[in-house]
Parts: structure tokens; C-alpha cells; sequence
């Protein structure tokens, strides 16, 4: 069966302070829950002590982002082994506020993807189309082109360490959110891209979440498609409650 997972990227939010109250929240709410898979990615900054908090607790902690180079002159950017080095074995990659805002590319994710392969961590990796290219109906094909340019280069033991997330841009932050069949669509033919070329053993196995303003009130219809494995959850994983309600969402 495939595994169900329950992100939340907290992007630049949260100090100290926010990050031990929200997460002390998260730990009564969602300690007892079995069968999915909850992760949390606070900023850099706060990784190690959202590890100490969350010890025991059967909740992840991952990254928002890392470099693809081992390590070097790269001014601000932080590698996979130091993220592995405290502890951290999960990284988000491909997020679209990361292509849009700091002009990551499809070929600098795929490095980005094997490097963090490399070191043994778990990818959650984004994609999805922009507005425009859904109303110009070219949706499938970028979705498409975003999967072969940054993960068709891996071999299919790979695929155990990978879960997609697909966002599409237009619903992201927006209050605007892909209907349950727009998901369910796009989620069949992501599945079927990566049958293709990896073959059925990967493509049954491999977790697809849905991100894009999911909330607790439209979380179970989405979740209940066949093909829609969870979700990455943006804003409303800033709030206990609503991230614990969207957790319970299955
Ligand atoms: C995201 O940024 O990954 C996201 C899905 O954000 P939101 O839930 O706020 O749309």
C-alpha cells in the first residue's frame, strides 16, 4: 500500500519562539496518529531544535531547500551533509516559490535531486504548471517535462526515496484550489508518466501529494481521490489546528 503523507512547509515564518509553540501543538494533536506520515520544515535555522522537540514523536523534520554541491564557496547556501549531519534526512526541492523567486532550474534540480539521493535522504519533490499554461491547456505537457528534466536521469531503486508533490502555482497561496478532479487528473497522469518510463512496481509505490491551498474544509474530498497520496500544506500548516485537521483529513 502506498504511504500517506502530510507536509508542512512553513517557509520563511516562524522565530524561535513561534516554532516551540507551534510545534509543542503539533505533538499533542498528532503523536497518536498512525498510518500517514506527518513532516514539518521549519526554516534552516531552527532544524536542530525542531529535531530535539520532535524527538520520539514519529514526526519528520525536513528541509525547505539545499545546494547541490558537497560543499565550497557558495555564500548562504547549505549542503546535504550538514542537513544530514544534525540529523535532518528529508529535503523539499522544486518548490515554485524556489524556481520563481531564485531562479532554480530544471537541471540544477536534477543535481540537486542526486545529490540528496547521495546522501541517503528522503525527497519531497515540487512541480506544477503556471496559470497560463493550464488556460493554454499545456498543463499535462509542462507537468510532464518537469518530471523528465529533473528525475528521469534516476535508477528505479531511487524512486523508494522519492514523493511528488504537485502544485500547480496558480493554487498556491492563492485561496484558489485545484478541484478534487483537477487533482485526481493530473495525479492519474503523473502516474502513468512515471509507469512509462520506470514501470509499475515504482509508479504503484510512489506517493503523490497535492499541494495548493488545502485547507480543513476541502481536505478529505481531495484526499479521497484514488490517486492523491496527501498533500503539502503551505499556510494552513502555520496553525495547529488546522494542519491536525487536515492531518486526520484520510
Ligand atoms: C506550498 O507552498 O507548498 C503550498 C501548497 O502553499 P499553500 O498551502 O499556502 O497554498
Amino acid at each position: 500500500m502506498r504511504k500517506r503523507v502530510v507536509a508542512g512547509n512553513w517557509k520563511m515564518n516562524n522565530n524561535l519562539e513561534e516554532t516551540g509553540a507551534l510545534l509543542s501543538g503539533l505533538k499533542t494533536k498528532l503523536e497518536e496518529r498512525q498510518g500517514t506520515e506527518i513532516i514539518v520544515a521549519p526554516t534552516f535555522i531552527n532544524l536542530p531544535y525542531a529535531l530535539e522537540a520532535l524527538k520520539d514523536s514519529g514526526i519528520k523534520v525536513a528541509s525547505q531547500n539545499m545546494h547541490q554541491a558537497e560543499n565550497g564557496a557558495f555564500t548562504g547556501e547549505i549542503s546535504a551533509n550538514m542537513l544530514t549531519s544534525v540529523g535532518v534526512r528529508t529535503v523539499i526541492l522544486g518548490h515554485s516559490e524556489r524556481r520563481a523567486y531564485f531562479g532554480e532550474k530544471d537541471e540544477v534540480l536534477a543535481e540537486k535531486v542526486t545529490t540528496a539521493l547521495k546522501h541517503k535522504m528522503q525527497v519531497i519533490f515540487c512541480f506544477g504548471e503556471e496559470l497560463e499554461e493550464r488556460k493554454s491547456n499545456n498543463h499535462f505537457q509542462v507537468v510532464e517535462e518537469q518530471l523528465k528534466a529533473a528525475l528521469f536521469h534516476l535508477d528505479k531503486g531511487s524512486w523508494q526515496n522519492i514523493i511528488l508533490a504537485y502544485e500547480p502555482v496558480w493554487a498556491i497561496g492563492t485561496g484558489e484550489t485545484a478541484s478534487p478532479e483537477q487533482a485526481q487528473e493530473m495525479h492519474a497522469f503523473i502516474r502513468n508518466v512515471i509507469k512509462e518510463k520506470f514501470g509499475t512496481e515504482v509508479s504503484d509505490e510512489i506517493s503523490i501529494l497535492y499541494g495548493g491551498s488545502v485547507k480543513p474544509a476541502n481536505a478529505a474530498e481531495i484526499f479521497a481521490k484514488p490517486d492523491v497520496d496527501g498533500g503539502l500544506i503551505g499556510g494552513a500548516s502555520l496553525d495547529v489546528d488546522s494542519f491536525a485537521a487536515i492531518a486526520n483529513a484520510f
